[in-house]
């Protein structure tokens, strides 16, 4: 596995297997990497012929200055890691000022998906993300990319811009992975304390209770209420908590097949998502 830092190397590299007809599959990544980002990895397995995965702490899609210094780090088990693995061909670990040069003042905004929940919530996150995402998918010369369900509301926002900008990539959609006991894999779990990370199960056991609670007939208002109280009960700040559709991400109060239902909510300063569909 080679390790690139500079767009120029990464430019040849990417050519050179163009010229030999390779196709190439991206991961994009802000590193600190576990298991769900190795399920993205393979899921390229058969889709392209080279695997890149990215490391990029993105600034501009944080919109908390502390978020983004306290976010963890660590490029050489990075390294490692994917290594072990046997299916990385080039780790992309940019820079800022290689992906941000001096004057850099281009944002790729997605109307429509990106002003409810995460977009809400964090203001200006999402064209942080469709901006870095467009670029890495352009340096890497992607044929195809995995992304997340994890960060569905990213996920839904990307394929719109891929669509929207006639990019030449298929974006592969990757199911969350989870912890024994449920809980989504995510980089900021490291943060969290063994008493946080104990609380922390009832993120996605709310939210199983809470698709139980609809499909037992209760009115989606009511369920939504009931498991916000049980989370604050759990020592959450809820962000938000709503059932929406799965494709346009509409404000839903029919627990049908195919919507979903987001949550965002903070163990003290560490903030966590997850979402899971009506079955
Ligand atoms: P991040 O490094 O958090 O920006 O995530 C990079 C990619 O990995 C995104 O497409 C995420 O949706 C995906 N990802 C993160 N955690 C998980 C997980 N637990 N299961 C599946 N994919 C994940």
């Amino acid at each position: 596995m080679r390790i690139i830092r500079s767009r120029t190397e990464l430019a040849e590299q990417v050519a050179q297997w163009r010229k030999a007809g390779e196709t190439i599959g991206t991961v994009p990544t802000m590193g600190s990497l576990h298991n769900g980002h190795l399920t993205l990895v393979n899921a390229l397995d058969g889709k392209a012929t080279r695997r890149i995965v990215t490391i990029f702490v993105n600034p501009i899609q944080f919109n908390n200055a502390a978020d983004f210094q306290l976010y963890p780090r660590g490029l050489e088990a990075d390294a490692t890691l994917l290594e072990a693995t046997g299916k990385v061909d080039v780790l992309y670990a940019p820079d800022e000022t290689e992906m941000y040069p001096q004057g850099f003042s281009t944002r790729i905004m997605v109307s429509g998906l990106d002003g409810m929940l995460c977009g809400a919530d964090r203001p200006g996150h999402f064209d942080g993300v469709a901006t870095v995402v467009t670029k890495l998918l352009l340096q890497t010369g992607a044929d195809v990319a995995a992304f997340g369900e994890k960060d569905y509301q990213q996920l839904c926002l990307i394929r719109r811009l891929v669509r929207d900008l006639d990019l030449p990539v298929s974006i592969t959609p990757v199911p969350t992975m989870r912890e024994a006991d449920g809980l989504a894999l995510s980089s900021r779990n490291r943060r969290l304390t063994p008493q946080q990370r104990e609380q922390a199960v009832h993120l996605p056991e709310a939210l199983k209770t809470c698709l139980a609670n609809m499909q037992s007939g209760k009115t989606v208002a009511d369920c939504l209420k009931i498991c916000r109280e049980s989370l604050k009960n759990h020592g959450f700040n809820v962000h938000y908590l709503e059932l929406r559709t799965g494709d346009t991400l509409q404000e839903t109060h029919t627990p049908a097949p195919g919507a979903r239902l987001f949550v965002a909510a903070s163990l003290g300063d560490i903030r966590l998502i997850d979402n899971m569909p009506v079955v």
